[in-house]
């Protein structure tokens, strides 16, 4: 028999039909795409579509799952653009960190609200003066009596924050430890008096960063994740989520599909050196695709080191596209005025590929962790040390 490389069993055919037939009941008429989201969302939740991943108890599906599954019911959604997964901190990074170390009181009050949007998060991590060292945090939080820790000092570079219901934040809770220990993470609603955000305009003009101050803000002492003092394990769990949220496959693709749409909408003649540009792009999509499979079906040796790879690998890819889109972009402007729209969001793009190599940790500290833990190379000592 000749073996194949994949091919969809008869319960993946029919996970596909009945996602079909859902869309179709559920995502086809003008009413039902105008209407609630959330609804939406909770709908395919209880037809076993959306967060498989998550228990019954806190919200999910909780289904027998695997890749394929997952991937199949994805491309169906994105087929017709149904609202799936959120692609958010709050779904991407936080539940997932709940569900690993959380308590079942904290996993039920915030991961069934998160997945449908209702809570909405941000990342309290890094400290003016504080970012890759983020070990060396220095906001408190204190215990003020049997009820409510105190939080005490500023975060910076937090996204969304003047949009997000509550904050995870990376707090030392033992003053007398020091580095990675005597850490917690603690999440801390935002609505109250202190709590203050201050957005930062960033060079794409828009101000989704700010600089987040806590004088005397309280959150009830229950609402730490994980043991107190254990917060740095928890807090890698989430890096890990976040970069696995940055490199999707999926969003390769979105990307380079809005590329070739721009190279079509710029109405000037077949450009060879273009396409030559844009297929090599289409390779590292392809590459990326089959990477994924490949670490889906955990025949890969080291999933961290390829988790770390991945990021770079998004990053450089990003790069790549915004670069590609600069060239592309005055032949937008000369010839199609009225893709201004577009061009707004190229023009973001462009201004934010460089972010990638910082958010999540700087392409330059996974190299050396992966340096490290990849190649077995001895730790890198920094000039002060
Ligand atoms: C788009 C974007 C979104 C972000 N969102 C958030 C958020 O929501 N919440 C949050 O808490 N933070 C957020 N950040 C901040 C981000 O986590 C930090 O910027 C990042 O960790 C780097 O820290 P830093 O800016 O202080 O740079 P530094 O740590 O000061 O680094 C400066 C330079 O020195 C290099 N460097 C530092 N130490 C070493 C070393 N040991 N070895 C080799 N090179 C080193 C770095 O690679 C970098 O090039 C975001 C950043 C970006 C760009």
């Amino acid at each position: 028999m000749t073996a194949t490389f994949m091919h969809l069993t008869d319960s993946h055919l029919e996970l596909r039909a009945r996602a079909q037939e859902f869309l179709s009941d559920h995502w086809s008429t003008v009413e039902q795409r105008a209407g609630s989201t959330e609804t939406f969302r909770r709908t395919a939740i209880d037809a076993g579509l959306l967060y498989r991943w998550v228990p019954k108890a806190y919200g999910g599906a909780e289904m027998d799952s695997d890749v394929i599954s997952e991937a199949i019911i994805d491309a169906e959604f994105r087929a017709v653009q149904a609202p799936g997964e959120l692609d958010s901190i709050g779904a991407r990074m936080v539940v997932p960190t709940l569900l690993e170390h959380a308590n079942p009181a904290l996993c039920k009050a915030f991961a069934g609200p998160t997945i449908v949007g209702q809570i909405r998060w941000c990342q309290g991590y890094s400290e003016p003066g504080v970012g890759s060292d983020l070990a060396s945090v220095t906001t408190r939080a204190t215990a003020t009596d049997d009820r409510y820790w105190r939080i005490d000092g500023r975060k910076i570079w937090t996204s969304y924050a003047a949009d997000a219901d509550y904050v995870f934040v990376l707090a030392r809770t033992d003053a007398a430890d020091r580095g990675h220990d005597g850490l917690s993470y603690i999440l801390v609603p935002m609505d109250q008096p202190g709590v203050r955000v201050e957005p930062i305009r960033q060079i794409t003009g828009a101000a989704t960063f700010n600089e987040v101050i806590f004088d005397d803000a309280r959150t009830p002492l229950d609402h730490v994740v994980g043991e107190p003092g254990n917060g740095w394990t928890v807090a890698t769990t989430t890096l890990r989520h976040e970069r696995t949220m940055i490199s999707g496959a999926g969003r390769l693709g979105t990307l380079f599909r809005a590329l070739l749409r721009a190279y079509a909408a710029r109405g000037a003649p077949h450009d060879p050196a273009l396409a030559q540009r844009l297929m090599e792009l289409r390779e590292l999509v392809e590459v990326k695709r089959f990477a994924t499979i490949e670490q889906a079906f955990g025949t890969a040796q080291d999933l961290t080191v390829l988790r770390l790879t991945d990021k770079l690998f998004q990053s450089a890819f990003q790069e790549k596209v915004a670069a590609l889109a600069m060239d592309l972009l005055p032949s937008v402007a000369a010839d199609l005025p009225r893709t201004e729209v577009v061009e707004a969001r190229w023009v973001t793009q462009i201004l934010g590929s460089l972010g990638l190599t910082i958010a999540g940790g700087t392409s330059n500290i996974q190299r050396d962790i992966l340096a490290r833990r990849g190649l077995g190379m001895p730790e890198q000592r920094r000039a002060d040390q």
